[in-house]
């Protein structure tokens, strides 16, 4: 891997300006004065580097980069002891827990292999994931509980790019997934904030359609799915934009395409197949199925992964529970793609999803999401795991149900079905 200069880029890297506009300005919303971390893979300094400008030019206070890198990661699963494993560097996430609760924004850029541990020893990536699960919670709660206003945007790494672009040249395949990026993430146009005003504007209108309607519960069909989903008690749909217990404005996720809420963790009945890959700490989990009693999953196998899938499970009470259900529709810019990019980030956005573990405290009425009894009352689940699935296709209809059991269509063969 090599840092390239701008010249270099096999890509346009004008674009990389108006991404690092998009995720200041829209993305975190930076305020005079506020503190930045920057989190993302060497290989993005390219963009790192404009996103530490930009942020300054808003107006940023202290911006502060942390870097990794693949092989750097690769090193310890491969040299380091077994009993080592169980250990993480605490402190740092303490740090970052302890800024981000005084006001200071966080920014990860995602650009790293997410393959990374493919053919690693699935027990010590097991035993990592769980201890970096555990210690990364002080800097997780903040994000989780929208305590400071966050960003993640991403960058074409090479690994990455010839992941998702297997048949392609280096050069070719980074340029093809830059383009793929930049298009997804809406700034190949002329005025990319006012486009993501305007994205805003209809995922809004979906969200209070559905905030209206208080579904008890949703009904989802689909070859290998026959799932009712329970809804918390006083849940609220967001998407795209949130604001912050700091009282800021922040869209956290680029690209983002999804309405959400948070499900009722004792709540879920039936079977559901997977429509896409699941990649989860640098493991490929493909063809899963499971189903669900009571909310919890008491059935579960897959494809591809078993082993990695039926671990994370275990990894608390919470993880076999559901913490969040998301809407997307099949059209959607990743959906139309037709490309699979491993990556949460993108897949999710392409396609209907719920998701393992922790829920969203943000997703319900009025103060309850800032008492963590109260969200458990309601419903909300709690786990050091929060893990994306997609289920959505061209063959998924949902139905929600009030209270008083009345259906509705909410998506038919993949789409809204209601304007
Ligand atoms: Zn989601
Ligand atoms: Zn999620």
């Amino acid at each position: 891997m090599t840092i390239l200069p701008d010249a270099d880029l096999p890509f346009d890297a004008s674009m990389l300006d108006r991404l690092a506009e998009v995720s200041i300005r829209v993305g975190l919303n930076l305020q005079e004065g506020q503190d930045l971390i920057i989190t993302g893979a060497v290989e993005a300094l390219p963009l790192i580097r404009r996103l530490s400008a930009e942020a300054y030019k808003n107006g940023a206070g202290v911006v502060s980069t942390i870097l990794s890198d693949d092989e750097l990661q690769l090193s310890r699963y491969e040299h380091a002891s077994d009993e080592s494993l169980d250990r993480a560097p605490d402190w740092i996430f303490k740090a970052m827990g302890e800024a981000y609760n005084n006001n200071t924004a966080r920014l990860a850029v995602v650009a790293d292999n997410p393959l990374n541990l493919v053919g690693q020893d699935p027990a010590r990536v097991a035993k990592v994931g769980k201890a970096m699960s555990i210690a990364s919670k002080p800097a997780m709660e903040p994000i989780t509980q929208f305590s400071t206003n966050w960003n993640i945007v991403s960058y074409p790494g090479l690994a990455w790019a010839r992941l998702v672009f297997p048949n392609k040249g280096d050069d070719d395949a980074v340029a093809a997934l830059a383009d793929a990026i930049f298009s997804i993430s809406r700034v190949d146009c002329e005025d990319p904030i006012a486009e993501w005003e305007r994205h805003q504007k209809e995922l809004t209108k979906k969200q209070q359609w559905l905030n209206e309607k208080s579904f008890h519960s949703l009904h989802y069909t689909a070859p290998g799915t026959d799932f009712t989903l329970g809804l918390a008690d006083n849940h609220q749909w967001k998407g795209g934009a949130s604001t912050t217990l700091n009282g800021i404005t922040c869209t956290p996720n680029i690209p983002t395409e999804e309405v959400f809420t948070t499900p009722h963790s004792l709540r879920a009945e039936g079977t559901v197949r997977a429509t896409k890959p699941l990649v989860h700490r640098g493991t490929l989990i493909d063809g899963i199925e499971v189903k669900f009693k009571g909310g919890k999953i008491i059935d579960a196998k897959a494809e591809i992964g078993e082993e990695v899938f039926l671990e994370l499970l275990k990894t608390d009470e919470g993880a076999s529970r559901l913490g969040e259900v998301a809407l997307v529709p099949n059209s959607s810019p990743i959906s139309t793609s037709g490309l699979l990019f491993y990556k949460t980030l993108f897949d999710e956005n392409a396609s209907c999803h719920i998701a393992l573990g922790q829920c969203y405290s943000k997703c319900f009425n009025g103060d309850i999401g800032k008492d963590p009894e109260a969200v458990a009352a309601a419903g909300g689940n709690s786990s050091n795991i929060h893990v994306d699935w997609m289920i959505g296709s061209a063959e998924l209809d949902i139905d929600g149900i009030s209270e008083d059991g009345v259906r509705t269509p909410v998506m038919r063969r993949g789409e809204w079905a209601f304007d």
